[in-house]
């Protein structure tokens, strides 16, 4: 029988770390950790994905600080809110929430954002220095498949591991990540020739390319690990009713693999979990405080 890598048990367990290192910790940095989310716009799911992060920072003992822009917010107004909370001395973290409007420029947005408190690993001084495999802000997605794949004893090193997507969000980090944790990586995207042929040489195959239900059983090799980072709210047979899936065609996977990630309930809960650890981690090395949480984090081998 194949293994759920169950990751909304998982964040459950970390976040019970979580609120007991800032319990402990509060008094020597006399302020609790503070994450700032800036959001433009009225994407309906950005709003239930800032609701998320907010719960979450709450469940932990996060202080977290919403700031929602209008659509006809100017650049230059969120450069300078972005500037302002680089300064804030009660701000450790700080994040973008995507998609914005198209009418703004994201990648410069972004770059304005102080690198130590780049809570999402986007800014191009953690993209460098993960490319160098340097130690840094790591985006929370793939930090987050990381975790569970280690969670479960299941080892990168010398795995033939394909990646599906090379996105900055997730496929190119995720990429990155598992090759410096020594995983010998394949990077494909939408103009990649036999795709299905190509992942069926996956170890652990890892989907994340935006489409429903693209990865079938042809896709898969007998054993492997299958993670599913696509969510994708559909309609289903009863036309009011809506359900969510992946980017895998699990019931017909299942039976072909080792383990695999569900829709909803795996890489969607990691996500949100390593966005605390990172902005606990900024606060840490703000206060010195103990690093008994390092294990939480992708570690960069030589
Ligand atoms: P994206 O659209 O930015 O990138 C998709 C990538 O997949 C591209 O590189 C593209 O070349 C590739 N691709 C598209 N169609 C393909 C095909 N038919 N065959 C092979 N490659 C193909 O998306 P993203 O931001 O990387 O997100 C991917 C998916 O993951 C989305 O469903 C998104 O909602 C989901 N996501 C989930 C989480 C989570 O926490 N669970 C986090 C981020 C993104």
């Amino acid at each position: 029988m194949s293994l759920k890598l169950d990751g909304k048990k998982l964040s459950l367990k970390i976040e019970q770390r979580l609120n007991d290192y800032i319990s402990i910790n509060k008094k020597t940095a006399k302020r609790a950790p503070g994450l700032a989310v800036i959001r433009i716009g009225e994407d309906p799911a950005s709003g239930v994905y800032v609701n998320n992060k907010e719960k979450a920072c709450s469940r932990v003992g996060i202080k977290s600080f919403i700031f929602h822009l209008k659509d006809d917010a100017e650049q230059k107004e969120v450069e300078q809110l972005i500037k302002k909370l680089n300064f804030d001395k009660n701000i450790d973290g700080m994040l973008l929430q995507l998609p914005i409007p198209k009418k703004f420029d994201e990648q410069r947005l972004i770059s304005y954002i102080n690198p130590s408190k780049d809570v999402d690993g986007l800014n191009e001084i953690n993209i460098g220095k993960l490319v160098k495999n340097e130690s840094a802000m790591r985006s929370c997605t793939p930090a987050g498949i990381i975790n569970l794949l280690r969670s479960h004893n299941i080892t990168i090193e010398g795995k033939k591991i394909v990646v599906i997507g090379r996105s900055l969000l997730v496929g190119k980090p995720l990429s990155l990540m598992l090759l410096n944790l020594n995983g010998t990586v394949t990077m494909t995207h939408s103009k990649t020739l036999n795709l299905n042929k190509v992942c069926r040489e996956a170890d652990i195959l890892i989907a994340a390319a935006g489409k429903p239900n693209l990865v079938d059983s042809s896709f898969v090799k007998e054993g492997a690990v299958i993670i599913d980072v696509g969510i994708h709210r559909l309609k289903s047979s009863d036309k009011n009713q809506t359900r969510l899936c992946g980017d895998v065609l699990l019931e017909e996977v299942i039976s072909k693999v080792s383990a695999y990630t569900p829709v909803p309930g795996g890489v969607g809960p990691m996500t949100v979990t390593m966005l605390l650890v990172n902005t606990i981690f900024s606060w840490q090395k703000q206060f010195s405080l103990s690093s008994t949480l390092n294990d939480l984090l992708p570690k960069t081998p030589r």
